[in-house]
């Protein structure tokens, strides 16, 4: 897509640090990062979530997210990773180009974990939510 600026690092009109790349799929380092090695993994086709994306590619884009933690388990040694999108405004999606974050983690980084992010559950409890989803409890 002309405008977006995830597609113009896919087109070389913007350059990046690449970390990996192939026909699926390209991981360059965030240019603004919060973990040594923060790694942003895209599509090279657009979409804007993982909503709008094809089924099909979702193997190959998830094979791309796995080659990159390789290569940066090789190049970096992390203890570990914190590894997710923010999906929609309402999730922190800043660039409309679906996108996985990966932050490389060690011991005593002064880091959290995903519950870190929210804490906010709201006065339903897991069981009045699972009535909305219907029969399906087991
Ligand atoms: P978000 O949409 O909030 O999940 O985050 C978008 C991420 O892309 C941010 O962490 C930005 O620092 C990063 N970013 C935006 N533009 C560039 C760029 N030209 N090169 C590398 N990283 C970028
Ligand atoms: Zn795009």
């Amino acid at each position: 897509m002309k405008d977006c600026i995830f597609c113009r690092i896919v087109s070389k009109e913007i350059p990046n640090y690449t970390v990996f790349e192939d026909t699926h799929g390209l991981a360059f380092l965030d240019i603004h990062p919060r973990a040594k090695g923060h790694t942003v993994v895209i599509p090279k086709v657009h979409a804007e979530t993982v909503l709008d994306f094809d089924d099909e590619l979702l193997g190959d884009f998830f094979r791309v997210v796995k080659r990159t933690q390789e290569r940066l388990d090789r190049v970096l040694h992390p203890d570990g990773y914190t590894v997710g999108w923010n999906h929609g405004s309402a999730g922190g999606q800043l660039v409309p180009h679906i996108h996985v974050h990966i932050l490389p983690r060690w011991e005593n980084d002064g880091g959290g974990n995903i519950h870190s992010i929210i804490d906010n559950p709201g006065a339903m409890i897991p069981e009045q939510i699972a009535k909305m989803f219907g029969d399906h409890a087991v």
